[in-house]
């Protein structure tokens, strides 16, 4: 059995495409009921750090969707401030 370490890959709620987790954005629906970012336990969504992506998700509420989470502000808010950080 190989013991090499494989990256762990995800897919983007965006372009559905599979990437290493460490460089997607990721969003948990925590047990509390809040949005966690990067860090948690429970159902989460990953996204793609590309402006294409965060606005993609953005726009059609493929995080929201993702969560089940369809009227969770903190969801636009967090997209929008990753987009703000990708314009530089
Ligand atoms: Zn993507």
């Amino acid at each position: 059995m190989s013991t090499t370490h494989k990256p762990v890959v995800r897919r983007c709620v965006s372009c559905a495409c599979l990437k290493d987790r460490t460089r997607m954005l990721r969003l948990v629906r925590l047990a509390s009921g809040g949005l966690g970012l990067g860090q948690g336990f429970g159902r989460s969504a990953y996204v793609c750090r590309s402006r294409r992506c965060l606005q993609d998700a953005r726009r059609r509420k493929r995080i929201q969707k993702s969560l089940r989470m369809p009227n969770h502000p903190a969801i636009d808010a967090t997209l929008a401030a990753e987009l703000d950080k990708e314009q530089s």
